[in-house]
């Protein structure tokens, strides 16, 4: 399949026109070690170290759910490759964009790749995020890239008023929005997403 393909299969998924101009923009065989060939199938990709990057339309899924706006504080748990970051980017040129990733190496290959994409908005930052990035909350978005067995108080207690958090909760993508009295929470199930490692 070619990105054009990938492209056209999204849009007749329905995904809001900023999501796939997103998608438009970025080349996710830049961020793929091996088998680019296999770039743009909607299917996971390894991409080291027993991680995957998630599917396309898994990934477009989580990020139109996450309602993602200009200039806003965005935090990425499990930044693995740097694609979904740099999708991220996109989405908000002028937002600060944080990623963290628990494995070094993948934390550092991430940074070259994107320096490389030129994407300047992003900093990843080497480290464990079941616990979120405490010295740059609070966000106004959180994403969470791999599935925990609860849902993430912690992460929630980082968010901003009126903040989204989408994050997987066992095999199911959950949405938290942080409301004065009470958060409004949506659970979509089906989905398949590597363990989010709690030290
Ligand atoms: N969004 C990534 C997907 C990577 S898969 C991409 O676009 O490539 C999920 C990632 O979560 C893996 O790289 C894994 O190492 C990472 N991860 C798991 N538990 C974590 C934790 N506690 N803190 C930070 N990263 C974690």
């Amino acid at each position: 399949m070619k990105k054009e393909e990938l492209i056209r299969s999204l849009k007749s998924r329905k995904f809001p026109e900023k999501i796939i101009k997103a998608f438009e923009k970025v080349n996710r065989e830049s961020f793929v070690p091996e088998e680019k060939v296999l770039a743009y199938e909607d299917i996971p990709l390894p991409i080291g170290f027993g991680q995957t990057i998630s599917q396309p339309y898994t990934i477009a899924f989580m990020l139109t759910l996450l309602n993602v706006r200009d200039k806003q504080k965005i935090l990425e748990v499990g930044s693995g490759s740097g694609y979904v970051l740099a999708l991220l980017s996109k989405l908000s040129p002028k937002g600060k964009i944080f990623g963290i990733e628990r494995i070094k190496e993948l934390a550092e290959k991430s940074k070259k790749v994107l320096e490389k994409e030129n994407i300047k908005n992003v900093q990843v930052i080497y480290g464990d995020g079941s616990k979120g990035l405490e010295k740059e909350k609070p966000f106004d978005r959180i994403l969470v890239s791999a599935s925990s067995r609860e849902l993430p108080q912690k992460l929630i207690n980082q968010l901003k008023i009126n903040g989204i958090l989408v994050t997987p909760v066992r095999n199911s993508i959950v949405v938290v929005k942080k409301e004065i009295n009470e958060n409004k929470i949506k659970e979509y199930p089906g989905f398949v997403f590597v363990p989010l490692i709690e030290d």
